[in-house]
């Protein structure tokens, strides 16, 4: 890990419940949390209100799994920014795999997504990464390159640099079978490569989370890479215990990084 602030984010999909929201907040809240690892997890956004709430006084901030690009009109059943930021929201994740192969979304549109979530004053999180035939084909580099500058291209420079990547390979994600350490640092370290391209001091500051089945028990040898700079949870973030560990994973290896910087 770098000495980028470490970043940990729970995508709970579609599962939860109004009870499950209240169960977790206050478990989490009695785990305590580091303060040197922003954390943010992602309810279904019937939730995110009842979220935010719940979490008051607690350091963890709320993101929405989804969201439309623009501000209003008429595409019945959406959500605009706006709304989910009314709603108290700071994040957005956007270009999930998931969306991407059931919701048809392409780069185009997750792009105009990413857009809308930074003028929504939501930080966007930029999700990319390979399926496994593309892998097997010896694509992915290229594939999370295009993802990457497809948005980048889309949105302008100034637009892109508030945004976080997390780089989650399909084969990995909801398997259990995780990425080995050195197969995602490589990746991040294309990604930042990829960015620098666009701007070195962008590449050098924007975080690159990891994401594919992280967990208690993998997250430290993976944050221990030096491009990888937190996680994008997904099953695991539904327990508080297990994402609470994966945050002290985040932050034990953040510190040492900063004090080896020294
Ligand atoms: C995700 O949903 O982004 C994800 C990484 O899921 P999982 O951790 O369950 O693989």
């Amino acid at each position: 890990m770098s000495t980028r602030r470490p970043l940990i984010a729970g995508n709970w999909k579609m599962n939860g419940s109004l009870a499950f929201v209240d169960e977790f907040a206050r478990r989490i809240a009695d785990l305590g949390l580091p303060d040197d690892v922003t954390v943010v997890v992602f309810p279904p956004v019937a939730y995110v209100g009842s979220m935010v709430r719940a979490l008051q006084g607690c350091a963890i901030q709320v993101g929405a799994q989804n969201g439309h690009g623009k501000v209003s009109g008429a595409f019945t059943g959406e959500i605009a920014p706006e709304m989910i930021r009314d709603l108290g929201a700071q994040w957005l994740l956007v270009g999930h795999s998931e969306r991407r192969e059931y919701c048809g979304e392409t780069d185009s549109l997750v792009a105009e997504k990413f857009a809308g979530a930074v003028r929504a004053d939501l930080n966007p999180i930029l999700c990319v990464g390979e399926t496994l035939a593309q892998r097997n084909a010896d694509q992915a580099e290229s594939v999370v390159r295009s993802q990457v500058r497809a948005v980048a291209s889309r949105v302008g420079l100034d637009v892109f640099a508030k945004g976080t990547v997390a780089y989650e390979p399909i084969w990995a994600i909801g398997t259990g079978q995780t990425a080995m350490p050195e197969q995602a640092q490589a990746m991040h370290a294309v990604i930042r490569a990829e960015i620098a391209t666009l701007d070195t001091q962008m590449a050098e500051q924007m975080r690159v989370l990891y994401g594919g089945s992280m967990n208690a028990e993998n997250a430290e040898m993976l944050l221990r890479e030096r491009d990888i700079d937190g996680g994008l949870v997904g099953g695991a973030s539904l327990q508080a215990d297990g994402f609470s560990s994966v945050v002290a994973a985040a932050s034990a290896i953040g510190a040492a990084a900063k004090k080896d910087d020294e």
